[in-house]
């Protein structure tokens, strides 16, 4: 079999009949060609060093994003709810966590990254099912708007905090635990104001302050540092 290779790198070939012409992707750092079986290699090559400048712009964002991604296996702290809490892992056969104050205890079989991971996103969307419903209710029901608001959903989503339809069902992205208490605040009071105003006109906004007279500090807060809240 041929190796394909660019600037010392691996690049895996698949091969399909289904195919009709030559893709090329990346998927964390590593350089994937598609092509049809009737494809010569070095066509392949010529094609791979005709998107070079692509192949060097993709996979120093790609290399970007690994070192931003913390590590658990280092990282001994987790951000939640304007807190840090301490990490400890108990290695054995019981599977869980427990939280205490400053401390969240995870029984984990091993200290492998995508096990602790799973963990931690279990303690993350458990405590946004209480803590985000709760809030919310309560807001809602300070409003009197219990009639409007017909569901509560958590999900891990990659662009949006939060999001609520014309049906009043309102969406939120459970990572955002991980921020201080008043930008939490300030999300469900966005969403909950979307509940009567599905747009983010000026009324809108004026719904939001009344609710949550810091929102401008609180939605900035959340635009320079969304970004950091992962897990
Ligand atoms: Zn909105």
């Amino acid at each position: 079999m041929t190796q394909l290779n660019w600037q010392q790198q691996p690049i895996k070939l698949v091969r399909s009949n289904k195919r009709k012409t030559i893709g090329l992707y990346v998927k964390e750092r590593q350089i994937e060609v598609r092509a049809p079986h009737h494809v010569a290699v070095s066509e392949l090559t010529d094609f791979i060093h005709s998107k070079q400048q692509w192949l060097i712009k993709v996979l120093a964002e790609q290399a970007q994003q690994i070192t931003e991604k913390p590590d658990f296996s280092v990282r001994r702290h987790i951000p939640f709810i304007g807190k840090q809490l301490k990490v400890q892992i108990v290695q054995g056969n019981k599977l869980g966590w427990r939280d205490e104050d400053e401390r969240l205890i995870l029984y984990a079989k091993n200290q492998e990254k995508n096990h602790i991971h799973h963990l931690l996103a279990d303690f993350y969307l458990t405590k946004a099912k209480y803590v985000l419903h709760n809030k919310t209710l309560d807001l809602v029901s300070t409003l009197n708007w219990q009639h409007k608001l017909t569901d509560i959903r958590f999900r891990r989503t990659k662009t949006k905090w939060g999001h609520c339809t014309a049906t009043g069902r309102i969406q939120y992205n459970w990572l955002i635990l991980m921020a201080p208490e008043s930008v939490i605040d300030y999300l469900i009071a966005h969403e909950v104001s979307h509940l009567k105003h599905l747009n983010h006109s000026e009324q809108f906004w004026q719904q939001v302050q009344a609710i949550h007279p810091s929102y401008q500090l609180d939605r900035k807060w959340l635009k320079d540092n969304g970004h950091t809240l992962v897990l």
